[in-house]
């Protein structure tokens, strides 16, 4: 289909390289690839478009490579790309940034734009391995490594990962059954008002305590996303957050906007919509009260469709968020589009030079647009002192109050002066 050599070709040229890197002293290295949320793109516009896109990305990667290199594919949406003569990580880290960035420049497929992005794990001869078998694991295991940590990234192989992938079978087993065992729980942090101090409203995020043991969102929610597992497990996540805004309130504690994680996956049902308010509805919550949080991702398939579910949303009173803003893709272009409430920023604050020239910007232009910008993980009062005086509206992070369990944050919100809220 792609017109690429395959795993057996693959391994020939491999051992090959080998050869020629022993007798010239020089080094081999192997990226391994795939593409992030290749299946979302199978399943929401068939197999048809995923070959289109995998045609269309071989041919991008292969442009991005010298005479003598070789791409292969070796299955599914998973490439290889092996450079031989190299002499040291920086040549490969330059091709694979190269790389990264064929693959996020937007790709029009059987006429929907997608915005994708890749990830790659490296492996080099003759330090992670004297043979094309063992290089071609430890790239995988790199690559697995590297998701781990977030997508669209390289990263290169490090002896002590190799436990990994056999960990991420267990994880996947385990989440299936995750809801009938009611291993989730839901923890609340509060989001604040930089001029006030007050609490505008809550985050809820999620906890996976499977056999006492707590496995963090950012290794389990990937996995749910991979394997659909995400679309039950957050309607359990807005149910359980709506009814907790709806007890508080019954305890007699003042009304919280409730905000909720989105996954691409929940907002790309065509029925999402009708599903939210059906479930605003069974639980009473106004839904001014409710912000959804969504990430620039979502936007990565048929952006024009998700605009239109986010304004039949918007149309609904619920509130809308954009979070990790700034995190990657080429969403800006979209924003003014967008009928977003807030931005979400998390940055490095003051402490990075560039990260407070990209904060300024940020702001300029969320003022603008009129979108209140909320910055995350905020963990100092310098921190707080420096957006306040930069005109950042609301904060969130251990400065102010860490995610909490349902009881211990309505003791936090009974302490702290509740920001008006709508919906009230
Ligand atoms: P996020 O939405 O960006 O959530 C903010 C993360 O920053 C949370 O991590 C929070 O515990 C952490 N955090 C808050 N304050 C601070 C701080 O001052 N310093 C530092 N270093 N970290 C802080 P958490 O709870 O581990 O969640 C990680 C990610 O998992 C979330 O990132 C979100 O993308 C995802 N997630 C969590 N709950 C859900 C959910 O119910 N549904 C979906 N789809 N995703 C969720
Ligand atoms: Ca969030
Ligand atoms: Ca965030």
């Amino acid at each position: 289909m792609t017109d690429l050599p395959n795993r057996s070709l693959l391994l020939d040229r491999l051992s090959q390289a080998l050869a020629q890197a022993e007798r010239d002293s020089t080094q081999v290295a192997v990226l391994f690839t795939d593409l992030d949320r290749f299946k979302i793109v199978n399943d929401t516009l068939g197999h048809p478009a995923g070959d289109e896109l995998l045609r269309q990305v071989a041919q991008r990667l292969r442009s991005a490579l010298r005479e003598g290199d070789t791409l292969a594919r070796l299955s599914g949406d998973e490439f290889v790309i092996l450079l031989p003569r190299i002499s040291g990580a920086r040549d490969v880290a330059r091709v694979a940034a190269k790389a990264l960035g064929m693959v996020t420049a937007p790709f029009t497929v059987l006429g929907h734009e997608l915005h994708i992005s890749s990830t790659i794990g490296v492996s080099l001869f003759p330090k992670d391995g004297a043979d094309p078998e063992t290089l071609l694991k430890h790239a995988d295991t790199a690559l697995y490594q590297a998701k781990d940590r977030g997508r669209n990234r390289y990263q290169f192989f490090d002896a002590r990962m190799n436990a990994h992938a056999q960990k991420r079978r267990l994880l996947e087993n385990g989440l299936r059954r995750a809801i009938e065992r009611e291993e989730f729980v839901l923890h609340y942090q509060p989001q604040i008002d930089l001029q006030t101090d007050a609490v505008t409203g809550v985050e809820a995020l999620i906890r996976w305590h499977p056999e006492q043991r707590m496995v963090r969102p950012r290794e389990f929610i990937p996995i749910a996303e991979e394997t659909g597992l995400i679309t039950e497990i957050g309607e359990w996540v807005l149910r359980t957050a709506c009814r907790q805004a709806m007890e508080w309130e019954a305890a007699g504690l003042p009304p919280v906007r409730m905000a909720v994680n989105l996954s691409i996956r929940q907002l790309r049902r065509g029925d999402f919509p009708a599903r939210v308010r059906a479930l605003v509805g069974e639980t009473g919550l106004p839904p001014q009260r409710l912000d959804l949080e969504i990430t620039e991702s979502s936007l990565m398939v048929d952006p024009e469709q998700i605009i239109k579910t986010l304004h039949e949303l918007r149309g609904t009173g619920i509130q809308l968020a954009m979070d990790d803003f700034g995190a990657g893709y080429s969403s800006l272009a979209y924003l003014k589009r967008l009928p977003l409430d807030r931005i979400k920023i998390d940055r490095d604050i003051p402490e990075d030079p560039d990260d407070v020239a990209i904060v300024q910007a940020i702001l300029a232009m969320a003022r603008q647009l009129k979108i209140r910008v909320v910055a995350e993980g905020v963990e100092t009062t310098a921190q707080a002192r420096f957006l306040r005086n930069h005109g950042c509206q609301e904060a969130q992070g251990y400065a102010f109050g860490r995610p909490l369990p349902a009881e211990a944050c309505a003791d936090f919100l009974a302490k702290t002066p509740l920001y008006a809220v709508a919906g009230r």
